[in-house]
């Protein structure tokens, strides 16, 4: 029996090769591994012997050669394959050990360059991998340190059996597809735009797990936490826990709905989550003000919300959320006056999370590149709605044009409600939600919902600007949302009786623009 001994990590390998030897095995080996081999007082040949061909481009071509490859393919039970290796004066290779250049751990380092990453690409390993493990009736193909005192264990009784061998021909495929998923995504990670490696023939990015989570988004359920391997910058991901309870399921993606929400702003901003919906999103000049305004649109929901500011929390802001029951408490930054408020609550939740290099006005680099959902057995991909409308983008259809503070709340408006579950109505004035409407089946109900909401919050519907997510398919949604007050609209428009609505609008004397864009959100 031969066996073909190539590691990098050669953790364990001097035993296993020892082990080998015993049982009569004759070794085979690549430069480095066959000189410690050597030193070890074991007797081993050296590849380059074997293939009577040098090692050669810096040992970029070790093992690639008929002699290696046909020892691994040929098949043991066809007389044409023994009769060809017989012919070209080959051996059958029946154990391969393996591990592949530090390609993983080389771009994990501080500094890794692009040539550093190319090096540790290795070629002949997986490929020789790949030529044992397809051959596995005949071939044990070891790739992990783990598997070496089983393997010599079992060899010991006499063979291997189908059902090792078949074990790990499968871990050596898994180890291969790990390996080229690292090098996909390490070089995906360094294109421009990021949102192109999700789709077909390429990388979908990898996922690190950060932590199982007690349970999913109920008890019954099994969740964990998982970060892709090179995530956005700014992203939820890249908090820091500074004090609090372990996050939930819901937490974690509350937290993500308000923390993508307020980083759409540049202004001193508060959004306040429930149920993965804004119960409450305002400006201000501070974080102290926009909180308070925020917390005015629907101060029943805000009990056991996730808030997020998109400035630096100070000691005003923190004594005027530590009054209310908070679940997780997000912001780029707090003063330490700030967090002293919070170690008398140690229940909270504190997040520390870096804005995205940029801001919000030019985050390019802080983009989440996909969306995923689940569905049956299947995946649902598609890149994130990171569609930022701009004032010169809005078109004025109706005869009222709004004016220049209207604009204002309708941009205002608009950035709320693409936060918001479909249908999203939201009616805003000065800065801040004054009603919101989510997650109905009916766009007139989300308006009825949103005018009641404002209603128990003791807010005036008169004279705000409400947004709609998607057109409205006739008239009477628009109708709802003027009855309660609304003085100007923003929506995608794009209906097939966006005259009809558009006349309602002017009929009723508001102002209406299209964003031309459309934030359906499920
Ligand atoms: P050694 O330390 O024995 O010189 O090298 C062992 C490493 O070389 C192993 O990680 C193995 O996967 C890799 N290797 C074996 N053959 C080849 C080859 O032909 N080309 C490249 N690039 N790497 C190889």
């Amino acid at each position: 029996m031969n066996a073909l001994i190539s590691v990098s990590d050669k953790t364990g390998v001097v035993d296993l090769a020892r082990a080998l030897h015993e049982l009569g095995v004759r070794l085979i080996s690549t430069g480095g591994t066959a000189k410690l081999l050597a030193e070890q007082g074991l007797p081993v040949t050296e590849v380059a012997e074997l293939t009577a061909f040098p090692e050669m481009l810096d040992g970029r071509v070790k093992t690639l050669h008929p002699k290696v490859h046909g020892g691994l393919l040929a098949r043991r039970d066809l007389p044409e394959h023994m009769a060809a290796l017989h012919r070209h004066n080959i051996s059958t290779i029946d154990i391969l050990c393996v591990n592949l250049y530090p390609f993983e751990a080389t771009v994990a380092k501080q500094g890794c360059t692009l040539e550093d990453a190319i090096e540790n690409i290795d070629i002949g390993g997986p490929a020789m991998v790949r030529s044992g493990a397809k051959n596995w009736r005949d071939v044990a193909v070891l790739t992990d340190a783990s598997q070496y005192q089983p393997v010599i264990d079992e060899l010991k009784t006499g063979k291997l059996s189908d059902k090792t061998k078949f074990a790990l021909a499968v871990a050596a495929f898994n180890r291969i597809s790990n390996y080229d998923a690292a090098i996909s995504d390490y070089l995906s990670s360094l294109q421009e735009d990021r949102s192109r490696s999700l789709f077909p023939g390429q990388s979908n990015g990898r996922f690190v797990k950060l932590q199982d989570l007690r349970y999913g988004e109920n008890p019954h359920q099994q969740a964990a936490f998982y970060r892709d391997l090179y995530p956005a910058p700014g992203s939820l991901v890249t908090a820091r826990q500074l004090q609090g309870k372990e996050l939930s399921y819901n937490n974690i993606a509350d937290a993500d709905a308000g923390w993508e929400c307020v980083k759409s702003f540049d202004t001193p901003a508060c959004v306040i989550i429930k149920h993965a919906n804004p119960c409450g999103v305002a400006v201000g000049k501070d974080a102290a003000e926009a909180y308070a305004k925020a917390f005015k649109t629907d101060p029943t929901s805000a009990f056991g919300g996730i808030i997020a500011f998109n400035r630096t929390v100070d000691r005003a802001a923190a004594e005027a959320v530590a009054k209310q029951f908070v679940e997780v408490l997000m912001a780029p930054e707090y003063t330490a006056e700030a967090l002293e408020v919070f170690k008398a609550k140690q229940n909270v939740r504190v997040l520390q999370i870096a804005l995205p290099p940029g801001g919000a006005t030019d985050w390019d680099k802080g983009r989440n590149a996909m969306d995923v959902k689940r569905v049956g057995s299947g995946l649902l991909i598609q890149t994130a709605d990171n569609h930022e409308l701009q004032l010169a983008d809005l078109k004025v259809v109706t005869k009222k044009h709004p004016t220049p503070q209207q604009m204002q709340d309708l941009l205002f408006a608009w950035k709320v409600a693409k936060y918001v579950k479909s249908n999203a109505i939201v009616f805003c004035k000065d800065g801040m939600t004054m009603g919101v409407g989510a997650g109905q089946m009916s766009r007139i109900d989300s308006a009825k919902i949103a005018a009641i909401k404002a209603q128990n919050a003791g807010l005036s519907l008169e004279g705000t600007a409400a947004a709609s997510d998607a057109f409205f398919p006739f008239r009477d949604g628009l109708d709802v949302i003027i009855d309660q007050g609304a003085s100007c609209v923003i929506q995608p428009g794009g209906s097939m009786r966006d005259a009809e609505v558009i006349a309602a609008a002017d009929e009723r004397g508001v102002a209406m623009v299209f964003s031309g864009v459309r934030h359906f959100r499920h």
